[in-house]
């Protein structure tokens, strides 16, 4: 049976929960569709100290909590759900998850971004299941070697859940990352990082995972993670922060050719990082997500 709705959000981070209790706000009921946990990427982010309100910083797991109770306060209707087809037929939105399909007016299209897998390591099959793109499945104690050098892969360090020992490894010849974030790093005996460093492949060893590296004369690596040969080193987990793209990837081609078209008219909004623009953060997404309920409204008010 498809169930025929007005608006549908699909994701429940910053930019759909701000769209969504505008909207409930507005007296309208839109259904949001989540995958996971309401709270999106900011999860996993240590500490938020550049949303305004939070002078002193707020866990991104705090954060994401409270965007979950932003939610359940202005009863807006969350279905743990994943959009896996989302297409248009007869002037309507199709939006496929695998309890079924439903129809739509307007879709608010929040679902954030994915890890790029386009890092140029090579990774055997076994050492696949000790491969993170998020903290999620870390365990308590591990040695974690991240890879990256921009603000994603310092603050994942920095954040406790990345490990007891933590070697973050950049290909460049400095961090990306804000310098505030190189420098508490810096301050941690708990993470060391290398730069001008690359990672080759990583296969599976007797207890974790074994990663060949190519390294410029002078990069420093730490005892816990080398092995007995040289440009080996070891590791409990590998977490690649090397960049994230659009979520998008679940809608038809047949929407993708007349995408534009359904913008222009209001009819498909997106809103927050899946705009696949270079500033992603929590206050720029939930600011987008709200202007995407206000346009939506604003006719209503006249
Ligand atoms: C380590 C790290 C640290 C960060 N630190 C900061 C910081 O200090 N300050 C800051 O402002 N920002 C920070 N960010 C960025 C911030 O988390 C994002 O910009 C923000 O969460 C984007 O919000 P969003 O709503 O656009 O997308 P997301 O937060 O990614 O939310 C998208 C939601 O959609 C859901 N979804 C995706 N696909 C589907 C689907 N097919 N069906 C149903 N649901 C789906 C997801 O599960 C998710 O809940 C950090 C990010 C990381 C990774």
């Amino acid at each position: 049976m498809t169930r025929e709705e007005g608006i549908i959000i699909i994701g429940a981070g910053p930019a759909g929960t701000a769209a969504a209790v505008q909207l409930g706000r507005e007296g309208l009921d839109p259904l949001v569709l989540e995958k996971g946990e309401p709270g999106g990427l900011v999860r996993d982010a240590n500490m938020v100290e550049n949303y305004p309100g939070f002078p002193r910083g707020i866990p991104g797991k705090e954060l994401a909590g409270l965007i979950g109770e932003h939610l359940e306060r202005f009863q807006i209707r969350v279905a743990r759900e994943k959009v896996i087809w989302l297409g248009f037929r007869e002037g309507r939105f199709l939006v496929k998850t695998p309890d079924g399909t439903r129809t739509a007016g307007i879709v608010i299209l929040a679902p954030g971004t994915v890890p790029a897998q386009d890092h140029g390591v090579e990774i055997s099959g076994e050492a696949r299941v000790r491969i993170r793109f998020g903290l999620n499945g870390i365990t308590t104690g591990a040695s974690t070697v991240i890879i990256g050098a921009g603000d994603a892969a310092f603050d994942y360090a920095l954040n406790p859940s990345s490990g007891e020992r933590v070697l973050i490894l950049g290909r460049g010849k400095k961090p990306r990352a804000l310098s505030l974030l190189v420098d508490r790093v810096k301050e941690s005996s708990r993470i060391h990082y290398s730069m001008n460093t690359q990672v080759e492949g990583i296969r599976a060893g007797e207890d974790g995972l074994v990663l060949s590296l190519k390294k410029a004369a002078g990069s420093e690596i730490p005892g816990i993670f080398r092995t007995a040969v040289p440009d080996e080193i070891r590791a409990g987990f590998v977490l690649f922060a090397t960049g994230r793209k659009p979520a998008d990837g679940f809608i038809a081609r047949e929407l993708m050719e007349i995408r534009g078209v359904l913008e222009e008219r209001g009819r498909l909004v997106p809103a927050g990082d899946v705009r696949g623009g270079m500033c992603r953060q929590v206050a720029i997404s939930a600011g987008d997500g709200l202007r995407a309920a206000m346009m939506l409204t604003r006719s209503r008010r006249k």
